[in-house]
This record gives structure tokens, sequence and C-alpha cells, in this order.
């Protein structure tokens, strides 16, 4: 089973995937990324870094089962990452998450999302400007046009009422 996990920027996404790496024995797909690697990251752990000549290799060598700019740089996940369990959850943007569930009826999509007012909270306490705050709210209306595509959507409003919710689902997919 696939389960692919996405959702706009801001409503804390990657918060809720850092505490089931750390405290659930989920196995997660390792995605390739032309990305540079941030001080708390290591290498083959939260991502394969690689330049932008492999990236391009493994394109064409269709080693991906997806793969999309984002921001600046790629992020890709290989063929070879969903063969190692058989559980895994991915973690993608709204676009390849959106195409590949399009494209794999058997994968399962889970959504999650928050209200706009909260989002725009989040985005001013990080310290964004107006122009980026509006920027991201466009982004997130055009991200959630593809909500039809994902078999749950959860608000995160309560870190600990949606990480129950997702680990509910979760046990709940891997008995299947
Ligand atoms: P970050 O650079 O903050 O680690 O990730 C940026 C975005 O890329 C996040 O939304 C993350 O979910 C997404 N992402 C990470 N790996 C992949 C991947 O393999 N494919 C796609 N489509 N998105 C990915």
């Amino acid at each position: 089973m696939i389960v692919v996990f996405s959702g706009p920027s801001g409503v804390g996404k990657s918060t809720i995937i850092n505490l089931l790496k750390s405290e659930f024995e989920f196995y997660f797909s390792i995605s390739h990324t032309t990305r540079p690697m941030r001080e708390d990251e290591q290498n083959y752990t939260d991502y394969y870094f690689v330049s932008n000549e492999i990236f391009q290799e493994m394109v064409s060598k269709n080693e991906f089962i997806e793969y999309e700019k984002y921001g600046s740089y790629f992020y890709g996940t290989s063929k070879n990452e969903i063969t190692k369990s058989s559980f895994t959850i991915l973690d993608l943007e709204v676009n390849g998450a959106t195409k590949l569930l399009s494209t794999n009826s058997d994968y399962r999509g889970i959504f999650i999302d928050i209200d706009d007012e909260i989002l725009i909270e989040r985005l001013n306490e990080r310290g964004h400007n107006k122009g980026f705050i509006e920027e991201r709210m466009k982004l997130a209306s055009e991200q959630r046009k593809s909500i039809p595509k994902f078999h749950y959507v959860l608000k995160n409003i309560d870190l600990k009422t949606t990480l129950k919710e997702i680990l509910d689902i979760l046990y709940d997919l891997e008995k299947k």
C-alpha cells in the first residue's frame, strides 16, 4: 500500500510528518532532490541530495514514478523507493501527489489543510510579508482544487487531534 501525504504549504504537514517519522515505525519513501541540504538534514535519510545532472540522468532513464520542479529545485520519488516496504508513505507537494493519485487508483491520498484565517495567522507568525501571504493563499486555493483526488482531507487545527486521526487512518489502511 502506498499512502501519499500532501497539502498547501504552511498547514503544518512537515511537523506532522517529522513526528510520524520520529515516533512511529512507518516506512517513509526517501526522495531525490537537487535542493541543497539544510543544516539539520542528512543525506540518505531526509533525501538523496543529488546534482542537476544526476537528477536529469535519472529522468532520462525513467527511474522516477513521479517528479516535479518545486520552487527552484527538482524533487522525485524513485521507482526503487516504493519497492522497499509493503506499506510506504510518500510526502509530496500537491502537483506530484495529484498526478500520482490520478494514475494509481490503489494509492491512498491524505490532504492536510487548514482554514484560511489560520493559514494567514501562521504565515504572519512566521514573519512573512503581505505580498508573500497573498501569493501563498492564492496557491493554496489552486491546490485545494485537487482535493477530489484525495481519499482523506484533514484540517490540522490541533496537532494532537490531527495526529490521532492520521494514525487511525494509517493503522486501518495497514490492515487492508
Ligand atoms: P522541502 O524542500 O521543504 O523539503 O520540500 C518541499 C516540498 O517538496 C514539500 O512539499 C515536499 O512534500 C515536496 N516533496 C518532497 N519530495 C518530493 C517528491 O519526491 N516529489 C514531489 N512531487 N514532491 C516532493
